[in-house]
């Protein structure tokens, strides 16, 4: 699909639709992008010089906040933004509720000092956990953090080696020296839950917190279908064959760029054969098993992946609204 295509005006502004995904932390996202204007520079001139533009900052890959009362705030005046730190890179997210929102991009190096003038600088997985910000805003922020994250690593030309410029708004990195166009990469990933009858497969990384059991997960590879990505990585995994795959949510997962491709999959068979070096261990758990995890009840202590992530919503789609085959 063209880069530049016009947004779909068909579509209305901003409006969360009711499917699956938008239930799931960083896929609630209402910002209207507007991406036929980012090529229009003064546009975007425009946008940032109204005194209700706001912008995230972000320091390398973590977001500042700030107090606004009881609460935290990542928004700051354009004004403020620019004035926490010399600025590396900005980008248009787009408008929210008629509010044109940045992002701005500083160096690593600046959070200890901005820490000391009263600010916070926490990691946006930790900001998801533990619920700092409302659900309407962690979207756009994990958007922006993305963006910006990609900025960071993405200075020099992967084609011939020169420094890029951001253009476009911050949607693209240009190449003066070969003419090359790079734009943000976005990772597909597929994470599945493998049912057969009234029993799914889960597996624990080492890395997990002790009891937690998750759905299987792998990065698509060139020349892969979904489909088949979740069939390779059930059986490299864990020695399960698999037959239908059926998409059923998706999320946006900035650490740094994936989107988290979420499927049911038909097992074909049960003796499971584990990856030692991707799985710590995996067994099959019973539907009255995973509500008894989702729920922090499962008499052993297992445990399953919190709401602000996808799998939690797999394995509620599985036990609450009896997703199978
Ligand atoms: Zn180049």
């Amino acid at each position: 699909m063209a880069r530049n295509m016009s947004d779909n005006t068909a579509l209305p502004a901003g409006e969360i639709f009711p499917e699956r995904s938008a239930r799931i932390g960083f896929s609630r996202n209402r910002l209207v992008r507007h991406s036929e204007r980012r090529e229009k520079a003064s546009d975007i001139a425009a946008m940032m010089a109204l005194p209700e533009a706001r912008s995230f900052v972000i320091a390398g890959d973590v977001p500042i906040l700030r107090r606004d009362g009881e609460a935290f705030t990542p928004r700051f005046t354009m004004a403020e933004a620019g004035a926490l730190a010399p600025v590396a890179e900005t980008a248009l997210l787009g408008t929210l509720d008629g509010t044109p929102l940045f992002a701005t991009l500083i160096a690593t190096g600046e959070v200890e000092r901005l820490k000391e003038t009263g600010l916070f600088a926490i990691d946006l997985r930790s900001i998801a956990v533990q619920g700092l910000l409302p659900q309407d805003e962690l979207g756009p922020l994990g958007e922006g953090k993305a963006l910006m994250d990609w900025h960071r690593r993405h200075g020099f030309c992967a084609n011939c080696g020169a420094r890029t410029a951001s253009a476009s708004g911050g949607w693209r990195r240009d190449c003066a020296a070969c003419g090359a166009q790079h734009f943000p990469r976005t990772d597909p990933v597929v994470i599945m839950l493998a049912v057969r009858g009234d029993r799914c497969l889960l597996g624990r990384q080492a890395r997990f917190a002790p009891g937690m059991y998750s759905c299987l997960a792998g990065f698509v590879e060139p020349g892969e279908t979904v489909e088949d990505a979740v069939r390779r990585e059930t059986m490299e995994e864990a020695g399960i064959r698999t037959g239908r795959v059926r998409y059923l949510a998706s999320q946006p997962w900035p650490f740094p760029s994936s989107l988290m491709v979420g499927c049911l999959a038909e097992a074909l068979d049960e003796d499971l054969v584990v990856d030692a070096i991707e799985l710590e261990h995996a067994r099959w758990f019973t539907r009255a098993e995973v509500g008894a995890m989702l729920r922090g009840e499962h008499p052993d202590g297992f445990t399953a992946p919190l709401p602000f992530a996808i799998a939690h919503h797999i394995l509620k789609a599985f036990v609450e609204e009896g997703e199978s085959f």
